[in-house]
């Protein structure tokens, strides 16, 4: 798994802010927003296409996806949508995205155009698939989902192999944790130190890895209000790690 991005939804720096972690020249301090990839010998899995996708992609090297999966509508996880026909150029066939019928509903609102069957060329070609209730595969890649809550509306994320990605959820139900067993990577949203009404905080975040017994946790949707990535790393204990933009983990399936 690559982490393209770690940034919460206006990414760091925000701009025109002048604190010092939006002025900061430390490169960790750079957070687009959060998405990542899982890639297999024969399979590319996009989780999330926010609205850095295409730079992320670029950034990458990244031309060829399987599919992508949409953890929810917020247009931090959705709005690079658009910049998928690139890869359709490429590919000449549409891309599958895993999303809940919300999530669905939420794309073929806001992106109408793609689905007014005109043959314009220039238009994203994308079939939805929903994502089931268990484990499901996307080539070769096992995707377990888990379901889960960003306040009051539903999230899905996924676990692969010892490897699980959680974005925008400051609730886990207690039926998903067994899901979240013997994990020795744990990517998880952690918005800032200061209580959130939607995110974990740090310290809800670092709570939750002792509790599920993690050997490694990756912090992620990191706002600019956590301070200096160096500053916070130094706080943390050992195996506890805020995420960067390029960060890459091993997955053992
Ligand atoms: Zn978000
Ligand atoms: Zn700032
Ligand atoms: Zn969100």
């Amino acid at each position: 798994m690559k982490i393209l991005g770690s940034g919460t939804s206006q990414g760091v720096p925000v701009i025109g802010c002048k604190c010092r972690v939006c002025t900061s020249v430390d490169a960790n301090d750079h957070r687009l927003r959060s998405s990542a990839i899982l890639q297999s010998a024969t399979t590319t899995v996009l989780i999330d296409s926010g609205p850095d996708m295409r730079y992320q992609l670029l950034r990458a090297g990244i031309d060829d996806i399987d599919a992508v999966l949409i953890t929810h509508q917020h247009q931090d996880h959705t709005a690079g949508i658009d910049d998928l026909r690139a890869i359709n150029f490429i590919q000449k066939h549409s891309i599958p995205i895993y999303c809940s019928e919300a999530v669905e509903m939420r794309i073929r609102e806001q992106y109408s155009y793609i689905f007014q069957n005109s043959d314009y060329p220039g238009i994203p070609q994308i079939n939805f698939r929903r994502i089931p209730s268990n484990s499901f595969l996307i080539g070769d890649i096992k995707v377990q989902p888990l379901f889960l809550w960003h306040a009051d509306l539903p999230v899905i994320c996924f676990r692969v192999g010892d490897c699980a990605y959680i974005t925008d959820a400051n609730n886990i139900p207690k039926r998903e944790w067994k899901k979240l067993q013997g994990l020795e990577n744990l990517v998880i949203n952690a918005l800032r130190k200061e209580k959130h009404h939607s995110h974990f905080s740090l310290e809800e975040a670092l709570t939750l890895a002792d509790d599920l017994s993690v050997t490694n946790c990756y912090f992620t949707h990191i706002s600019h209000q956590m301070g200096r990535h160096a500053t916070v790393q130094a706080e943390l204990k050992q195996n506890r790690f805020l995420a960067w933009d390029g960060l890459e983990l091993p997955i053992n399936i």
